[in-house]
């Protein structure tokens, strides 16, 4: 009998913790077949560090062909349609079906949809956007920078927080401090809503630095005559430098895959079955309830592995999923805190409130270096 055939759509963290844990489980009993169109996978927070100078493109990108694992094949290939009735998709290396399918496709990124943002300003959030801020950030010779969101909902709502304490940092480092001003517009009415700990602590770290936060509003598009971007009651806000959060949307193919409601994918909130049999699907792609970050992605796809174990293995226990998230938060000066976060307990979501420290700043590094350990090594 043939092993049972798990089509894993998207290596980023749900695809790839998913698949990490079904090869630990079944090893060659199982037939995993994971498909991304990126050479690598990238952690998010690399982009600042590739941004911000603090490490090479070249030591962030960590390339899918290192995947060693049982029961596990990866395809780098691009996805051109989905077909969830089916469990099946149609690529650039051609078709592939499963017996059950995840979709973990991610949010793509959209700067064209806020006028102007590409013509007159950065985003610091795809890939080419965040590495090529490296080189703009040091040919800047200082004026007023404004770090805003153009569009709810966004990836690690922590992010612009962090990148205005460490473009504070990198300013003061580079002598350019005194004569830039650092501007933090988002649609928060606090940095993490949550948490409120996280939130002072952020909003003091805000004052002590003299960035000025603009709480609860979006910037609606740049104007590159005047060289102002114009904020969602029209104000218009001067800057010399914007670095920007562009919009989100789920990838085109998983638009005209007919899975969406509202623009993202809806799903069981504790099983994240979607509407079709056999099809899961997990992190930014959802709409599940939780921030749009890699640890709720990773979360969910453990979730989901434990779903996919209980159909193989009639013994084996499904675990529900409980909106649990762990975030580590850059303050700038070497100093990581750490926060975390439960949603979907049925109560209005809380989190807490660890650090800053340099202690913190190690386990974000140990973080990083165990996932990729996990996700690409054959010992694990
Ligand atoms: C600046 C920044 C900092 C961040 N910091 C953090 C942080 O500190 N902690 C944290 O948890 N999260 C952080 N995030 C968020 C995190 O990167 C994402 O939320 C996370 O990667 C989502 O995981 P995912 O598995 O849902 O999707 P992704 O990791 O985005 O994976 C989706 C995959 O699908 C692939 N794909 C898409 N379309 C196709 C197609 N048609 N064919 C084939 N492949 C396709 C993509 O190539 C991609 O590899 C940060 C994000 C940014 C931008």
């Amino acid at each position: 009998m043939s092993a049972m055939r798990i089509l894993v759509l998207g290596a980023g963290f749900g695809g790839l913790e998913l698949s990490t844990r079904l090869s630990e489980q079944f090893g060659q009993d199982i037939d995993i077949v994971l498909i991304d169109q990126s050479e690598g996978f990238i952690f998010g927070f690399s982009k600042l560090d590739v941004m911000f100078g603090r490490k090479p493109a070249s030591d962030v990108l960590h390339p899918y062909r290192d995947i060693d694992k049982p029961g596990l094949r990866f395809v780098q290939t691009t996805i051109r349609a989905i077909d969830p009735a089916n469990k099946r998709v149609e690529t650039d290396s051609g078709a592939f079906e499963g017996d059950i399918m995840v979709v973990a496709l991610g949010a793509d990124l959209d700067p064209s949809a806020t006028p102007g943002l590409l013509e007159a300003g950065h985003e610091f959030y795809t890939v080419p956007g965040a590495f090529a801020l490296r080189d703009v950030l040091a040919a800047f010779d200082g004026g007023h920078v404004v770090v805003g969101v153009t569009s709810t909902p966004f990836k690690c709502p922590p992010a612009p927080s962090e990148t205005a304490l460490l473009l504070h940092d990198y300013l003061t480092e580079r002598g350019l401090r005194d004569r830039s001003t650092i501007s933090l517009v988002m649609p928060l009415g606090v940095p993490i809503p949550p948490s409120p700990a996280a939130s002072g602590a952020l909003l003091l770290a805000f004052a002590e630095r003299g960035i000025d936060w603009h709480p609860g509003r979006l910037i609606t598009s740049l104007d590159p005559e005047r060289k102002v971007a114009v904020l969602s009651e029209g104000a218009a806000m001067p800057y010399d430098l914007f670095l920007g959060v562009p919009a989100h949307r789920v990838p085109p193919v998983v638009e005209e895959s007919g899975m969406t409601v509202d623009g993202w994918i809806p799903v069981n909130p504790l099983t994240l079955e979607t509407a079709f049999p056999d099809v899961y699907a997990v992190g930014d792609v959802t709409s599940v309830g939780t921030p749009k970050a890699g640890v709720f992605s990773e979360g969910q796809a453990a979730v989901v592995a434990t779903q996919i174990a209980s159909k193989l293995h009639a013994a084996s226990t499904p675990v529900t999923y409980d909106g649990h998230g762990t975030c580590y938060l850059e303050f700038g000066q070497d100093l990581v805190a750490r926060v975390s976060v439960t949603f979907l307990s049925g109560a209005a979501p809380v989190g807490d409130l660890e650090g800053p420290s340099a202690a913190i700043a190690a386990d974000k590094v140990e973080f990083g270096t165990s996932r990729i350990q996990r996700w690409f090594s054959g010992i694990s």
